[in-house]
């Protein structure tokens, strides 16, 4: 099997490095296409007014200056000599639960790959966000090759990709692993932290706020909190189906047209 490693944290991330590992353990034809730099919350952008440019840094490693979209066109359509018959994406640094999926750069390689045909799996691992504080890769390391396995021969739709996200915690303390629905933060989660510069001009970060509250029972975040890995199906096909009728009546129409 034929393999894609990519991310969002950038080619010289330990959790990149971590999930190489794992994906030779799942398949016999690895290849690494990263971002240069860290492409966190880039989401699925791609670059149209910048060039790409492509440096090889190992054998058949390779580092893109762009977005891990980019990264993920790049490899399909120009470096792998055939494509993959898997992309993984990760492992991060950090969960990609609830609302983290529509800014992560890890699932969007996973959203691109998908849009290209082939299965794709955005894999983070969650850690406390402390500062010195590196995630537990060795939880993701030991529990991903069995789970890459079993859902590589799934036959996963061809609309679908998958988010799995290893909770933070050694990986004999794992609770077992979960089938969830993307959840819900709280609405304030991110804030503007406003400071001021040397001159005492402002500029501002965005930041998180705290912990959000006790999630809903069967999301990605409750398993994750609950010390389950998650693995949560995602559908590229963003139409709300429910809404879509009830906005069809409401301008007369018919819902199925
Ligand atoms: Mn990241």
């Amino acid at each position: 099997m034929r393999v894609l490693v990519t991310n969002d944290d950038g080619i010289h991330a330990p959790g990149l490095a971590c999930l190489e590992g794992v994906a030779a353990q799942v398949g016999n034809d690895v290849w690494t296409v990263a971002p240069e730099t860290d492409q966190s919350g880039v989401a699925h952008s791609m670059s149209l007014n910048d060039p790409l440019r492509l440096r090889e840094v190992g054998k058949q490693r390779f580092a893109v200056r762009g977005t891990p979209t980019d990264c993920v066109l790049m490899a399909v359509r120009h470096v792998l000599p055939e494509p993959p018959d898997l992309i993984l994406s990760g492992f991060n640094k950090g969960q990609n639960l609830a609302e983290d999926i529509t800014y992560s750069g890890t699932v969007a390689a996973a959203i691109e790959g998908t849009i290209l045909g082939i299965t794709s799996f955005a894999l983070s691992q969650a850690y406390s966000f402390a500062p010195d504080v590196q995630p537990p890769y060795e939880t993701a390391e030991a529990l991903a090759p069995d789970l890459i396995r079993t859902l590589a021969d799934l036959d996963v739709p061809a609309e679908t990709l998958i988010n799995i996200n290893f909770p933070n915690r050694a990986p004999g303390a794992v609770e077992g692993v979960r089938v969830t629905r993307q959840g819900r933060r709280n609405i304030d989660f991110l804030t503007i932290d406003k400071r001021s510069d040397g001159r005492g001009n402002p500029y501002y970060w965005l930041t998180y706020n705290g912990r959000p509250p006790q999630p809903d029972v069967g999301t990605d975040l409750e398993a994750v909190r609950a010390g389950f890995v998650s693995v949560t199906p995602l559908s590229i096909d963003m139409t709300d189906h429910a809404c879509k009728a009830k906005v069809s009546e409401a301008l007369g129409l018919d819902p199925d047209h």
